[in-house]
């Protein structure tokens, strides 16, 4: 069964370099598997994921926490805890597989080519040190520039988030900023390194429902103009439905369905992702439906379809066979005994 699935992972590599040979594609992430040392032994978190981001278009990924996604971009990052192993796959960006260069290397390209956006913000900056100075060290360390010239960079890239009065603001602490204006100063450090992917993982979930919408115009902004490719990691379909121009749906480590997020939303087929869409509150009309139970954790053995325990749909190969990501229709591909 493995190797089946090798063999269609192959073929969506495959066809994904027909389908994106129009864009750029500035990561490829092919067949990745990893997983953690426990107390309990080698524990696998995921399998065969490959997905790939093209210049100036969103990619969604999506699921319930602890389905894979936030592993997925931390590996791209090589932010992994040490406890994990990466035992096959590959991570290409611009010709080279980050997962040979060494930490050294990746200090080029981690917060300068590709930048994370978090979830909570206050993580990602210093409350000891004012946001201006936070932003001024980033430019020094990634453009060479001082003084005047750093300072000019600094106001235009607060100018570009839409950050008022931008000289004055450099001065004040983050606990002076708003949460909403906090991650606005995080996308302007990743506008200031001139970084060609963001991590985007839950960026609005700590912030309210206007600023949650500012924020993500603010990214689509940033998307057309500076041809930026982002990583959307998020739970809400809603969010991904205004914003993703690709989708990948995972569940357990494993990708369950991918397509154009139009394809997506005209014919979603997995059951994880019809229950997903099923769940969201602009589901007018329909009786709101909840997934009984949780995700399974990484200590689970689930022997074949890891979503079996939960669909609706299960019948009779599912909870032996693993079902391959295969395609249904030109450019979507999904993974489930019932969907043909
Ligand atoms: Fe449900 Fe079976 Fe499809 Fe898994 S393979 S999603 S259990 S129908």
């Amino acid at each position: 069964m493995v190797s089946n699935i090798k063999c269609s992972q192959q073929a969506y590599s495959d066809k994904q370099d027909t389908w994106y040979n129009f864009y750029m594609k500035v990561l490829d992430i092919n067949n990745l598997s990893l997983g953690f040392n426990t107390e309990n032994g080698f524990k696998e978190a995921l399998w065969d994921v490959s997905f790939s981001l093209e210049e100036g278009k969103t990619l969604a990924l999506v699921g319930e926490s602890g389905c894979g996604k936030s592993v997925s971009a931390m590996s791209i990052l090589k932010l992994l805890p040490k406890t994990a192993k990466i035992t096959s796959g590959s991570i290409i960006y611009r010709g080279k597989n980050l997962l040979d260069l060494d930490d050294k290397s990746m200090q080029g390209i981690r917060g300068k080519k590709i930048a994370l956006i978090p979830q909570d913000p206050m993580t990602s900056l210093n409350p000891l040190y004012t946001v201006g100075n936070q932003l001024l060290e980033v430019i020094k360390i990634h453009q060479g520039l001082t003084g005047k010239e750093a300072l000019q960079k600094a106001i235009e890239a607060f100018d570009a988030v839409q950050i008022p009065s931008a000289k004055e603001r450099l001065k004040s602490y983050p606990h002076e900023f708003s949460g909403g204006m906090k991650q606005r100063a995080i996308i302007a450090m990743a506008l200031a390194c001139q970084a060609e992917i963001l991590i985007a993982d839950e960026p609005t979930t700590a912030l309210d429902v206007t600023i949650q919408a500012q924020i993500m115009d603010l990214m689509r902004n940033i998307k057309q103009e500076n041809n930026t490719a982002i990583l959307l990691i998020t739970h809400d379909l809603a969010l991904v439905k205004e914003n993703a121009d690709n989708v990948c749906v995972m569940y357990s480590g494993r990708i369950a369905e991918s397509a154009p997020a139009d394809k997506f939303f005209a014919n979603p087929s997995h059951p994880y992702s019809i229950a997903l869409l099923n769940s969201l509150p602009a589901n007018r009309g329909k009786l709101l439906e909840t997934i009984q139970g949780q995700p399974p954790s990484i200590d689970q053995i689930i022997m074949g379809c890891r979503f079996h325990p939960r669909c609706k749909n299960v019948f009779e190969p599912c909870s032996d066979n693993v079902p391959e990501l295969r395609e249904i229709e030109p450019q979507h591909l999904c993974a489930c005994h019932l969907v043909k």
